[in-house]
């Protein structure tokens, strides 16, 4: 009976370990192997994946996966264990990966499996689930029971890429993404990723493009339908950058909100837009306000208020003079706080606009509550003003609630004619638009002024 029990012990033993020893005799004998598990190690891996993707473009997919939080192990346990839990965990993944693969270790805590054949994005994304389930069992340090969790990232060939290094940069980009996004995951790759990188480069450059004057201000002028005159003018930022071209605002705003630099910038922005504002002055130009963007960070600190008297005051301009333009999403979060900053703002003179009306809530409740002067209403209305019947009704009702509440009404985004002619006879008060102008250099509008001044 005993010696039964050893011997179906040693055959256990030689099941479990044998395949996994004789594929390290291999591979250590092409001396590619990781030293400390046995696996193939990178190199290996490539070639694996270049002999089927080029040039024969065979579908594989490529898995990079990464322990969670192992540097914790490290610290609790020092490195000797961390070890021993590597080998244990690449024994369990070599063991769990499907027929065919290849289980390589890259580097430290990171592991790569590589699995020829066809697999839909849901087929991979069961498979890998099942297999890290499996390897979810408690490991042991110590004697202790450790749970491991464990995030992946994926690339499918031939639509993620069709060669091993484009396919390996984008499993690593897929696992940075799970990485960020919480951890214990699996995720495919994604171009939208990309959208993340570049908002990162971006926001990297913003300190030395505003030291290096590679920002700008246009003004987009808009026209008095009751006055027939232009009498106001929306700034509106650009950025001409010798590393990433020309990025359009609704671009690096976004990065710029998400990193900080948006208030620096916002500081610079109503700096430029008043001094401008005062040479406009200075020379008569009909222009009589500017108006600025602000984004909604900046309506959750009182420091707003003071910073534009501030500027105000620097460049002798009265309040009546600048205009600030605020989105409803921008502010609806953070309400009553916005709504204390806005009433601030307000007793000092300052008109406020809401802009892109009708996007989002466009509740009536918020608009009985904010103290503001004007309505913008969003191009996405405007574009069909002339053409259909339901967006006239729209305008036509926006504007009837804009009266209602005492508020002017620009409309944004007027391109035709057409469109401008149903507007003026809805009652809007102003038009804002490639029609009248794009948003230009202020050295453009000087020119045309002059020009207009002169009957040229
Ligand atoms: P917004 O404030 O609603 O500005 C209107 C956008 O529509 C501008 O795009 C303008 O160039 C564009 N536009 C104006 N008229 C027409 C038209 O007739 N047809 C078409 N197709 N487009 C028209 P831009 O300059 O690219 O700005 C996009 C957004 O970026 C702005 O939307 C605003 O939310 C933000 N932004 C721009 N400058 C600043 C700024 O200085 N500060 C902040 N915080 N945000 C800014
Ligand atoms: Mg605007
Ligand atoms: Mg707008």
């Amino acid at each position: 009976m005993i010696n039964l029990v050893i011997l179906s012990s040693l055959i256990f033993f030689l099941f479990i370990t044998f395949p996994f020893l004789f594929k390290r005799k291999i591979i250590g004998r092409h001396a590619r192997t990781d030293h400390l598990t046995g696996l193939p190690n990178r190199r290996i891996l490539e070639q694996f994946i270049q002999a089927r993707t080029t040039p024969l473009n065979l579908p594989i997919a490529v898995v990079m996966i990464d322990i969670d939080n192992f540097n914790w192990i490290n610290e609790k346990y020092g490195y000797e264990n961390g070890n021993a839990l590597i080998i244990e965990f690449s024994q369990r993944l070599f063991f769990s990966a499907p027929a065919h693969s290849l289980t390589a270790r890259l580097e430290g805590n990171k592991f790569a499996l590589a699995i020829p054949g066809t697999h839909s994005r849901r087929e991979i994304q069961r498979m890998l689930s099942e297999q890290f389930l499996s390897l979810q069992n408690f490991f042991h340090v110590f004697g202790e029971p450790v749970s491991l969790t464990f995030s992946a990232g994926v690339a499918l060939a031939p639509e993620d890429g069709s060669d091993c290094h484009t396919l390996l940069l984008r499993a690593e980009r897929a696992l940075r993404h799970v990485k960020h996004h919480g951890k214990n995951n699996i995720a495919l790759y994604h171009s939208s990723f990309h959208r993340l990188d570049l908002e990162r480069q971006l926001a990297m450059s913003f300190q030395s493009a505003l030291q290096n004057g590679e920002f700008y201000l246009c003004y987009q002028p808009k026209f008095n339908l009751i006055e027939h005159s232009i009498d106001s003018a929306e700034a509106l930022i650009r950025w001409n950058s010798p590393v990433h071209g020309n990025v359009s605002p609704a671009v690096f705003i976004p990065a710029a909100e998400k990193n900080g630099f948006i208030f620096e910038l916002t500081k610079w922005i109503l700096e430029e837009a008043c001094r401008q504002m005062k040479q406009w002055n200075q020379s008569g130009h009909p222009i009589k306000r500017v108006a600025v963007n602000i984004s909604a960070p900046l309506f959750l600190s009182d420091s707003l208020p003071e910073m534009i008297s501030k500027i105000l005051h620097d460049y002798q301009l009265p309040a009546h003079q600048l205009e600030l333009e605020i989105t409803e999403t921008a502010i609806i979060e953070h309400f009553d706080k916005a709504l204390h900053v806005i009433h601030l703002l307000k007793k000092d003179g300052i008109s406020i606009s809401l802009d892109d009306f009708g996007t989002g809530v466009s509740s009536l409740t918020y608009l009985k509550k904010l103290p503001i002067d004007t309505l913008k209403i969003d191009k996405s209305f405007i574009d069909g003003v002339h053409t259909s019947f339901e967006d006239k009704a729209l305008v036509e009702m926006i504007i009837q609630l804009a009266k209602l509440f005492k508020l002017s009404v620009v409309a944004e985004g007027v391109e035709k004619k057409e469109q401008m002619s149903v507007l003026k006879k809805l009652g809007c008060d102003s038009v804002q638009g490639y029609l009248i102008s794009r948003p230009e250099h202020p050295d453009v509008l000087n020119t045309l002024y002059t020009q207009k001044k002169h009957g040229s």
